[in-house]
């Protein structure tokens, strides 16, 4: 994911290079495309799921086999995971695998009873929850449902917070999220819940509303920085983006906040899984293109370990990517989910850099000087 994590309280984080060869450790996976809402940003174009998504026995074998290839910890999305009557089963043998599990949910189907057999059955370390805003009619509109499931989910994240799982909140770029974004982190800073997290659009399905994919995402999210900035007691923010790092916005922050850059893990110690199988480096990669295999029939680390996208990934340089660019070797050649979402190739240029866009110019520029 194109993730910005503005992270409130002290905990844990890692300068530990990303682009270090590590083993595959970390699964991430959409278990459903099933959905109870209907957000008009989902990266997902979750609703009504997908005809062929793994059943129960394939689920559980998929776990066992993640755990036998040494995946440690696996995330799990979806559309909205708890929309699987066996998300607990599943949970519960990650847990019995040693594989613990952190969830990315909309908090709506989540009550006590449930949260009680996740805390004594399962290995669930912390919940994600998506609220887009905290105004009850607007968030109806974005997550498309009832103005009172917002205070059903507010009521969840406590009850999460009470049976001892870490929390954070998250929400997604858009112009209608923007103008909330400081009051929700004010309120993520009274509650308690650790992280704000705000997912970048990288367009693939349902996107619509949401920043083009080649606008200056940094830049919109500057007075949420600013904000940030003010705020008592922050800890710092962590970026996921793979060319973030030199973006003229972060050079100028960092005398002032402390800035992490994490860039992109996908093919480098992880993969994605679909609903459907299917097996792919990142999950914002739901494309023909990006497809490596299928749970079904293929070897995860055998992929992981030789598959031409993975080592694409972990070789930009030898593989042409971005090759006339001084960053190559720390930017990792952007990311590849825009690429082929931008070019249709996953090789193709990463056009939402900010580098590649001044490049651009200045190439543009001496040519009509010419
Ligand atoms: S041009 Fe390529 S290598 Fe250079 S910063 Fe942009 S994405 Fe990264
Ligand atoms: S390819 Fe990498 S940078 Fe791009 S969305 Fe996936 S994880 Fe993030």
């Amino acid at each position: 994911m194109l993730d910005v994590k503005f992270k409130l309280l002290p905990g844990h984080t890692s300068e530990r290079s990303w682009l270090e060869p590590a083993p595959l450790s970390v699964i991430y996976w959409n278990v459903t495309y099933a959905c109870n809402y209907h957000c008009t940003i989902c990266f997902a174009d979750a609703g009504a799921g997908l005809p062929d998504e793994l059943s129960t026995v394939e689920a559980l074998r998929l776990v066992d086999h993640a755990a036998d290839c040494g995946v440690k910890d696996i995330i799990i999305s979806g559309g909205e995971p708890f929309a699987r009557p066996d998300l607990v089963e599943i949970l519960a043998r990650m847990g019995q695998r040693g594989v613990t599990a952190r969830v990315a949910t909309n908090g709506s189907l989540i009550d006590a009873d449930l949260l009680k057999r996740l805390r004594d059955d399962t290995e669930v370390t912390s919940f994600q929850v998506s609220i887009d805003c905290l105004d009850p009619e607007l968030y109806a509109t974005l997550h498309g449902t009832e103005p009172a499931m917002l205070g059903h989910v507010l009521r969840t994240l406590r009850l999460m917070q009470q049976n001892g799982f870490h929390t954070t909140v998250s929400t997604r770029l858009a112009p209608a999220t923007l103008p909330g974004m400081p009051g929700l982190m004010d309120r993520a800073l009274q509650e308690g819940w650790s992280t704000l997290t705000v997912h970048v659009p990288v367009h693939t399905r349902r996107a619509e509303g949401a920043f083009a994919q080649d606008a200056d995402s940094l830049s919109a999210l500057e007075p949420v920085f600013e904000h940030f900035a003010r705020l008592p007691g922050r800890w710092l923010v962590e970026t996921y983006i793979p060319w973030a790092q030199y973006h003229p916005l972060m050079v100028r922050l960092a005398r002032k906040i402390r800035i992490v850059h994490r860039g992109c893990r996908a093919g480098r110690d992880r993969l994605a899984v679909h609903p459907d199988g299917t097996i792919s480096p990142c999950v914002c990669m739901d494309v023909p293109q990006a497809r490596l295999g299928n749970v079904r029939r293929d070897d995860l680390a055998d992929l992981f370990e030789n598959s031409p996208l993975c080592q694409l990934l972990r070789h930009p340089l030898e593989h042409g990517l971005c090759e006339d660019c001084p960053h190559v070797l720390t930017c990792g050649g952007g990311c590849r989910a825009a690429a082929v979402a931008l070019t249709g190739r996953f090789g193709g240029q990463d056009l939402s850099c900010p580098v590649q866009q001044m490049r651009a110019a200045v190439s543009e520029a001496a040519g009509r000087g010419q």
